[in-house]
């Protein structure tokens, strides 16, 4: 089987960016499992599914029609759900938000399982997410957890939002940032958590540049 780096974490640790910069680095295919959650929530609201429908949800998780579309280095992948282009509207808030709740239901999990490890090819695997490494490649022989205060992924979240052009509010979107930790670490299934044997790395304070090196020296190990 390839091998697969795992690399889980709450939102705005800089998993997104770093993940990306291994995954180009190594050469390797790159996972990222939040877009498959944020996808099902989308679709859901397009197809008038409400977000607590459970059955109705796993119904739509099974049978997304969702492609990623390799983009130049640097930039993250084209997300193409039923033809369209939904690259940036799957990255709002709102979105996030949306995603975190139908990520609680256990069936919605199970739904997505298979269709994650079909990412996991040759010549190896960079995968992104929350329970990378706990549910979904528990013999991945690489696990990093990635962190940060909730006050720096805050911060990080508001500069890029504000290069956007997105008006914000730094203190709403610390609420928000703590609110979708909480369902996320506190939930029944799957709950955010490092795995057992997984590298924990404290980003609070160090540049991509210096995350990225500990994740390589994690690898190369
Ligand atoms: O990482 P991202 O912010 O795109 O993830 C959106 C939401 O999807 C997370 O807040 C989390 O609730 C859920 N998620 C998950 N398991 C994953 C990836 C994401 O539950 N592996």
């Amino acid at each position: 089987q390839a091998p697969v780096v795992t690399v889980d974490g709450p939102g705005g640790s800089g998993k997104g960016t770093v993940t990306q910069m291994l995954a180009r680095e190594l050469g390797w295919h790159l996972l990222d499992s939040g877009a498959l959650y944020r996808l099902t929530a989308l679709a859901a609201i397009r197809q008038g599914v409400a977000l607590d429908d459970e059955s109705a949800l796993v119904d739509v998780a099974a049978t997304l029609d969702v492609s990623f579309e390799p983009t130049p280095p640097g930039e993250p992948a084209k997300v193409i759900l039923a033809g369209e282009d939904v690259t940036s509207e799957i990255r709002t808030e709102i979105c996030g938000d949306n995603a975190s709740r139908v990520a609680v239901m256990q069936p919605v999990r199970d739904a997505l399982l298979q269709r994650q490890r079909d990412f996991r090819q040759a010549p190896g695997l960079v995968a992104d997410g929350r329970d990378m490494g706990t549910v979904v490649f528990p013999d991945a022989p690489v696990k990093i957890f990635l962190t940060a205060s909730a006050e720096e992924r805050a911060r990080r979240r508001y500069n890029q939002l504000k290069e956007a052009g997105v008006d914000v509010n730094m203190s709403a979107l610390l609420e928000e940032i703590r609110v979708r930790d909480e369902r996320d670490m506190n939930r029944s299934a799957a709950p955010l958590k490092p795995a057992d044997d997984a590298q924990v790395i404290d980003s609070t304070g160090l540049s991509i540049k210096e995350v990225l090196d500990r994740c390589m020296a994690a690898v190369s190990q």
